[in-house]
Order: C-alpha cells, then structure tokens, then sequence
C-alpha cells in the first residue's frame, strides 16, 4: 500500500516524516518498475496507487539519480499524449554473492534487479578441517569477480558470502560447518586479511535462510513456511508469518540436527541419532553403494547419480533412499505439529524426490475430523534447484537496495 504525503506532514516534526514518505514512494516506483518491466508513468500511477502528479516528481528523482531511464517518445497512434516508458538504469552497479558449498567456491555478479553478469567457479577439492587453502581460494575468486566487475564498468552495491552452515556472533561468524569439518571460523576477516578490496559492508550469512527466502517469493501464501533442504548435510529454516525464526542461539533451523534416531550413531554436532546421520547425503550415498563415485567426482556429480538411479528404480538406491525418506518424514511430521506451517518446501537434491517423502508423511498425520476437516500442511518441492542460495542472495541485496533507491547512486 503506497504512503501519501499530506500537509500534516509539514513542519520541523513532520520533515521526517515527509522524508519517510518519500523514500517509501521512490521505493514503490523503482520497485515497480522491477517487477514490471519498463512501464510508463500512468501506468505506475495506477499499479501503485499513487497520484500521476506524486509519480512524475518520484520518476524525475530516480532519472536524475540514474536510478531509472526513460526512451524516446512512442507513438501512441493518435490516442493521447506519446508514450515514454521508465526502465530500470543502474547501468553502472552490480550486487556480488560469493557462495562456498562443500565443492566449490562460487562468485556471481549481477545486475540490480538480480540478473547474473558473471559466474566463476572453482572446485577447493573438499579439505576437511582445514579453512586456510579455502580462505585462499574464496579470496582469489572474490579479487577474480571484482576485477570483472570493475572491467564491465560497474560500482559494486553491495556483497554477500553464502555459506553452507550456521553463522552466529557479532561479527558474523561461521558457527560450525560440519560438511568441511570447521569449528568456529571468522570468513570475513579471513576475506579482508588476504584481499584488501573485500568491502568492509559484505554480508555473511547461512546459505538455507537465503534459500527459504527466495523460496518463499516464489509462494502465493508466502507467510509461514518450513524449508528444509539436503545438497551438502541438512540444512532449513523455519519461517512464521514472513519473518525467519533465529532463536536464542541462532540455531533455530538446524533440521539436519533434530536428534531422531534413540541410541543412534554419534553425530558431529554431539547429539546422537540426528537426522544427518540416517538421512544426510554422505550416508545415503555410502548405502546406495556410492560412496566411491563421492570420493572421485565430489558431492555434486553424486547426488546427480543417486537421483537418476532412485528415479529408474535401481534397487540399491531406492532401498538406500526408502529408508532416508522415511526418517526424513517422520522429522517433517514433528515439524508439523509443532509448527502447523502452510506449507514444507524441499531443497537441494530432494526436489526432484519430494513425492516420496509427501507420500511417507501423509502415512502418518491427524485423522480429519467430521464437519471440521484438517487443514493439511503440503509437502512441495522447491522451485529453485541448487542456486536457490545464491538466488535469494541476490534477490534480497536487491529488494534491500530499492527499499532507499536513492542509495544506489551514492
Ligand atoms: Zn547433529
């Protein structure tokens, strides 16, 4: 709903509300114009409930801000004054994500409304309990996205480090990667002390919160959501009405770790019979008879096999998967109960596989009652395949850029 500014907003204590007002309006205008591609300024004016007069003062801000372009008059063939659409600008800005997941470090860099420029990726070759050579490698990249970046002639606006494991701490820092056998790891500092163009403003965050959120853009209903995901380990988040629940200790989340199994084998985090250690991606491709192809391809290229083989129906992996499937399951009917979200949406390789755990989850749920049927919590794929991550890295630095599009040109 867009703000309009009113005379009550005048004077010394109004000033800052009117100034309030009018980032909100150039927020809706850019914003507008992201979703919608070029659009005119009735157009805008209509879509957003804004006056047509508040919208040319809003535009001619952007334009000058370059923020927004207009192109030359269309002929609007006799009906009307010519049409001149707005587009998005920001020509001379981009938006950094550099992720590192249990194979590879990867830096894409984007337009401002999320579209990648550049991709580089390189393979650390997995050394456990060794963040050093993969420091050196993530810091290598990011110089690598940042002289490409600065070749295609763009400012960068802001940056963010994915990674595959809970961040906690202020600084941020890697609390524990268990897929590359970390304990606490400061990746900033690490970033800064071996490339002195890190920006001193760069984000560090879990790969699973930025893979929930751009998840949840993709849902009708996107208010309350639990997004568990399997690429590398467990990972999820728990999302209730449009805000991500952190928890006391920054944990809230850590599904691969809800301690299922009793009297089950040891996990890295100290519990015993967690979710990882029946149903994480190491385990099932080590019974599904892959565990080989993992130590020579790397994660990535085994997961493909074991998703093609579960989907032929090769009698190991399915055996392998059946019973990963069905501890997957009953942790998602906990879930349920606890949480009653709308929806649950499934990352990484287990997209491709919801069905089978929708199936094994519905087996065990609350009978409906007669006259008050039970509402279902949907067990769903995601939409974003393995760069649901970087995409809602992207996606949020942007929705964070135009919600003050002015910054953008400072
Ligand atoms: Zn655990």
């Amino acid at each position: 709903m867009a703000l309009r500014s009113t005379s009550a907003a005048a004077g010394p204590a109004g000033s800052l509300v009117s100034g309030d007002v009018r980032r909100h309006n150039l927020s809706i205008v850019a914003r507008y114009v992201v979703d919608h591609g070029a659009s005119s300024r009735s157009q805008i004016a209509d879509g957003a409930g804004l006056t047509r007069g508040s919208v040319t003062a809003l535009a001619s801000l952007l334009l000058d801000a370059g923020v927004l372009r207009e192109d030359a008059p269309q002929d609007s063939r006799g009906k009307g004054r010519p049409l001149t659409l707005l587009h998005l600008a920001a020509d001379d800005v981009a938006i950094l994500a550099l992720q590192l997941d249990a194979d590879e470090v990867t830096a894409v860099v984007a337009t401002l409304s999320g579209e990648p420029l550049l991709r580089i990726a390189e393979h650390h070759g997995r050394p456990m309990g060794a963040p050093e050579p993969i420091l050196d490698l993530m810091a290598s990249v990011l110089g690598r996205a940042l002289d490409a970046c600065a070749g295609l002639g763009r400012r960068l606006v802001d940056s963010t480090v994915v990674v595959f494991a809970p961040v906690g701490g202020t600084p941020p820092v890697v609390v524990a990667d268990t897929d590359l056998g970390w304990g606490r790891v400061d990746v900033l500092a690490g970033l800064r002390a071996r490339e002195p163009r890190t920006p001193p403003s760069m984000r560090l965050l879990p790969d699973s919160v930025l893979a929930a959120q751009a998840e949840l853009g993709l849902l009708e209903d996107g208010r309350d959501m639990v997004y568990i995901k399997s690429n590398s380990g467990i990972g999820g988040a728990i999302i209730v009405d449009g805000t991500v629940v952190a928890g006391a200790h920054d944990v809230a989340g850590a599904l691969g770790h809800l301690p299922l199994v009793p009297g089950g084998e040891q996990c890295g985090c100290g519990q015993r019979g967690c979710l990882v250690t029946v149903s994480g991606p190491d385990a099932v491709l080590r019974a599904a008879g892959l565990g080989r192809l993992l130590e020579s391809d790397g994660l990535s290229a085994a997961l493909d096999e074991l998703v093609s083989r579960i989907l032929a129906g090769e009698q190991h992996a399915s055996a392998a998967w059946n019973d990963a499937a069905e501890w997957i399951a009953r942790a998602l009917q906990v879930l349920a109960m606890a949480l009653d979200p709308r929806v649950i949406v499934l990352g990484g390789y287990w997209a491709p596989l919801a069905d089978s755990i929708a199936e094994s989850f519905a087996q065990n749920r609350p009978a409906a009652v007669p006259g008050d049927p039970w509402i279902g919590t949907a067990v769903v794929p995601g939409r974003l395949d393995r760069d649901a991550a970087l995409l809602g890295a992207l996606w949020s630095a942007r929705d964070r850029l135009l919600l003050d599009p002015l910054q953008i040109s400072t």
